[in-house]
């Protein structure tokens, strides 16, 4: 693989970041993730605009333009022959001698690389996913989008021991969100269930994308807290994430949730969303 670090582009063993770097010491670094199909970036400006967000909150300046961020985006993909697949690109504070005061004049790190993946057509889509519930445990900022994802990867990697697909957060007994995705419920009366935003979990590129969709299909949406009885009374339930845009969950600590096969707004909402994804521009 082709890389890209702060301006040139690398073999993969070439690209080396410096051990003081505040992202390797103190995780103090964001990062986006935006797949491809062929060779066009899915939801590039949400992606973008939150990228943004995430910098301006930790207060790292952004490196290069808007411009050159999607220049940047085309070409690695370019480069790396990417027809379907993931670009991930993180930003870091930069390097300095270890400390946990930051100056503010610190030369961020920019790193992107890609991931050749079959995003079209995920065998998941069909069976849906089991999850398991967990104490949420990450820290308070959860709409940065920030490398700090010690916590997320330990429990998923525990419940994937266990045989489940993923974990879903649980915190004063309303669900926040799954480990690398935004989890939502179709209710029996057919209510698009989503939490609203908060710092509480982080604000989806695809759940905004599948909250508008759904509202111009027809779909009732509610924003709010829900439970972990009300999911597992719910009709249908789904996650929603840049690489697996939207994917059917059919049960949640072994208990099946509706009839425990994949559900037809769940499967519907997949559909368009990639058909109304493959009809619109970069940029
Ligand atoms: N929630 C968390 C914790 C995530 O890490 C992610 C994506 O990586 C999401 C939700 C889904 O966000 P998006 O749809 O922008 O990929």
């Amino acid at each position: 693989r082709t890389v890209y670090l702060n301006g040139e582009w690398l073999p993969e063993a070439d690209a080396k970041v410096s051990v003081f770097d505040r992202g390797f010491l103190f995780a103090d670094a964001i990062y986006e993730v935006t797949a491809v199909i062929d060779g066009k970036l899915i939801a590039y400006p949400g992606h973008a605009a939150r990228l943004r967000r995430s910098l301006d909150a930790l207060g790292i300046p952004m490196p290069v333009g808007d411009d050159e961020l999607l220049a940047l985006h085309k070409e690695i993909a370019r480069r790396n022959t990417i027809q379907e697949g993931l670009i991930y690109l993180q930003i870091s504070r930069g390097a300095q001698d270890r400390d946990f005061v930051f100056p503010q004049d610190l030369a961020p790190t920019l790193v992107m690389f890609t991931q050749a993946k079959r995003v079209l057509d995920n065998p998941k889509w069909k069976t849906g996913l089991s999850l398991q519930t967990v104490p949420e445990g990450r820290w308070a900022q959860r709409q940065i989008k920030t490398v700090q994802l010690l916590y997320s990867s330990l429990m998923k990697t525990e419940a994937a021991r266990k045989g489940y697909d993923d974990v879903l957060f649980v915190e004063d007994g309303y669900i926040t969100e799954a480990s690398s995705a935004n989890f939502h419920i179709i209710t029996t009366d057919g209510t698009l269930v989503t939490r609203d935003l908060s710092n509480a979990l982080l604000h989806g590129i695809t759940r905004g994308s599948i909250l508008d969709l759904a509202q111009r299909a027809g779909l009732k949406a509610e924003e709010r807290s829900f439970t972990v009885d009300e999911t597992r009374s719910a009709a249908e339930a789904f996650i929603t994430s840049a690489s697996s845009f939207v994917m059917p969950v059919v049960s949640l600590d072994g208990h099946k949730i509706g009839d425990g096969t994949v559900g037809p707004t769940s499967r519907r909402l997949l559909e368009i969303y990639i058909e109304d994804q493959l009809q619109q521009g970069d940029a």
